[in-house]
């Protein structure tokens, strides 16, 4: 046999064919989601009416800028705890449909929002932490931040910050802004305790931190409700679309379906899911990552990849290379496989099990994944721990949110 058909049939056989995923996760329709109740919306109104009041007697900015403005910046920023791709799914848009039972109507006359018997139709967009949420919560990895400037004329904060469920009774913590262009920004569900210090009255800037993301108030999990009212107390949906016909105001656009990997890591053991932040004895609880990136040969090793919009259909193709670049194993993941109820889920997560060969080569391995034209890459060591002035994970290339 020709050394080079010998090479080609040893590698063929020492390639790990990945097994069927260990455990595909989804979420569910109302995992974060929120509900104001006829009395909290007295209190945003009130706030309104208040700012409005405030204006016209010449003691707050006048509106400054054009209604048409593009003026809304990302209002998610993470801090230095953060060092993944992204951080965050997006389960709900503004509801313009008619009250319950009425169909829902997004602005782009779809269905991602939703309305409730209580006469409640979503009026925000709620942006989730994802795949981690209620850790990630707990370790303050994403702040909320002004999206665009103007001045704090309301918030409240010290309000139980691990709810799990639509509960009328719950106060959120929370922060307004009166915009410069005239629209009240409010700022939803925030970690207790975690509220600006800056007093009301005083002027924030684009970025300006407002607090970290929580699930205080009446809430199914950690998530930024953002919503905007304009001096008559209003909803404004900021995405324009056919069924929305106000302006749009992001000024990167957010595309309707935004398909991405937010994380792709390795593990010692499989992540432990929770479902709430606290257990049926009231305690605190949060997942348990399992994170690890040193391995020795020999080592049990879980892939896990978390997504964002992902779609039936979408296949990612996964590769993992050892220190020379030859292929230890490749795979591809198609949600569809899973024959889930729906054929598209704002939040996903996967993992598989690998075990390094005992004479698994040292050096640093890598973990790739392609999916929707974009090349995702963790690098971990087999048998060799990096100098501790290393980073322990290389940090990948940020990429903004919705580029
Ligand atoms: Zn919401």
């Amino acid at each position: 046999m020709k050394p080079a058909v010998l090479a080609a049939l040893l590698l063929v056989s020492t390639l790990t064919h990945a097994q069927a995923p260990q455990h595909v996760h989804v979420v569910s329709d109302d995992a974060f989601s929120d509900m104001q109740s006829p009395q909290q919306n007295e209190r945003i109104a009130t706030v309104v009416r208040a700012v409005d009041e405030l204006r016209r007697q010449g003691r707050l900015p006048q509106a400054t800028l054009q209604a048409e403005t593009m003026d809304l910046a990302w209002p998610l920023l993470p801090t230095g705890r953060f060092n993944q791709f992204d951080y965050h799914g997006t389960s709900n848009f503004v509801d313009h449909g008619p009250p319950y039972p009425g169909p829902i109507q997004d602005y782009n006359c779809g269905t991602r929002s939703y309305n409730l018997p209580s006469g409640y139709n979503h009026a925000g967009t709620d942006y989730y932490l994802w795949p981690f949420p209620w850790s990630m919560m707990d370790e303050g990895q994403v702040q909320i931040v002004a999206a665009a400037p103007g001045v704090i004329v309301g918030k409240d904060d010290g309000n139980f910050d691990r709810n799990c469920s639509l509960s009328g009774s719950a106060s959120p913590n929370i922060v307004y802004v009166l915009q410069d262009d005239g629209l009240t920004a409010i700022y939803m569900h925030m970690r207790n305790g975690s509220v600006t210090t800056q007093a009301v009255g005083t002027r924030v800037a684009a970025g300006d931190y407002l607090g970290l993301v929580g699930s205080s108030g009446s809430s199914t999990g950690p998530h930024l409700h953002f919503e905007l009212r304009d001096a008559a107390g209003a909803v404004v949906d900021p995405r324009n679309g056919q069924c929305n016909a106000a302006p749009e105001r992001w000024i990167v656009f957010q595309p309707y379906e935004d398909p991405h990997i937010d994380t792709l890591s390795t593990h010692s053991a499989e992540p432990v899911l929770v479902g709430c932040g606290v257990d049926s004895n009231g305690n605190a609880v949060a997942e348990t990552p399992n994170y690890k990136d040193e391995f020795t040969p020999g080592d049990e090793m879980w892939v896990f990849a978390s997504y964002r919009d992902q779609r039936n259909g979408q296949i990612t193709h996964f590769s993992i290379t050892r220190p020379d670049a030859t292929p230890f194993a490749q795979w591809d993941f198609d949600l569809a496989s899973q024959n889930n109820p729906n054929p598209f889920y704002s939040g996903s997560s996967v993992d598989w099990k690998f075990t390094l060969p005992t004479n698994a080569p040292i050096g640093v391995w890598m973990v790739t994944a392609l999916f929707q034209g974009q090349t995702y890459t963790r690098t971990f060591t087999v048998g060799l721990s990096l100098p501790p002035w290393l980073p322990r994970l290389p940090r990948p290339p940020r990429q903004h949110p919705r580029m």
